[in-house]
């Protein structure tokens, strides 16, 4: 399962916007995208006009690292919202949150997508008590998701349960305490705050 290895900032600042890609750090200070507000490289400060075809890449660009997906899985969701009845770009993005590793972070048990991928695939979760370590599980209603046993006592857990209420979507039900969350239905566009528009994802695609 391959993934982006590379300074994750520069994929903030290429886009623009803050992605959180980081945790802690994207909301401090120090988060380049407010200290060094253009794209990064040599060209980054020239002028640039996209085209209708820049931006629409842009966009999708945006959100495949926003998630952490590489290019050809992020096409095969696309591929699956687009056989599904309903709006592509919606259901694209209802695909991409209802990820286990998006789950995970939206539950407060990780700082971000990043810490949150690591820790599934490392074992310590389970859906609807068994184990998995798969961050591209798709979580589905009335999935309970929830540390494993053995890794409970993880004094990062401890810490992250602590602020575990800090922003949590209302399809998901979080018992941080017990270190558990049911997704109680499926998210609305309105709670899915990824800052992208979805309509130029399709049309990036239906080229
Ligand atoms: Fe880096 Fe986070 Fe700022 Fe993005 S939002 S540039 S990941 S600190």
């Amino acid at each position: 399962m391959a993934r982006y290895t590379g300074p994750v900032c520069r994929l903030c600042r290429r886009e623009g916007v803050k992605l959180y890609l980081k945790g802690e750090k994207c909301f401090t200070d120090k988060c380049p995208v407010s200290r060094r507000a253009y794209p990064p490289g040599q060209h980054g400060q020239g002028r640039r006009k996209l085209s209708e075809y820049g931006v629409q890449l842009r966009e999708k660009q945006k959100a495949r690292r926003t998630y952490g997906i590489m290019e050809g899985q992020f096409a095969r969701y696309f591929g699956k919202a687009s056989k599904k009845k309903g709006v592509t770009g919606q259901l694209l993005l209802e695909l991409l949150e209802r990820r286990l590793d998006n789950v995970v972070y939206r539950m407060g048990l990780a700082s971000s997508r990043a810490e949150a991928r690591q820790l599934v695939r490392h074992g310590h979760f389970q859906v609807n008590g068994r184990r998995v370590d798969i961050p591209s599980f798709s979580v589905k209603p009335g999935d309970v998701v929830e540390v494993r046993e053995s890794s409970r006592k993880k004094t990062r857990f401890k810490e992250m349960a602590q602020s575990a209420s800090r922003g949590i979507p209302g399809w998901l039900e979080v018992d941080a305490e017990a270190l558990r969350g049911t997704m109680v239905r499926l998210p609305s566009r309105e709670e899915i705050d990824a800052p992208v528009q979805e309509q130029l994802i399709v049309e990036y695609y239906s080229r």
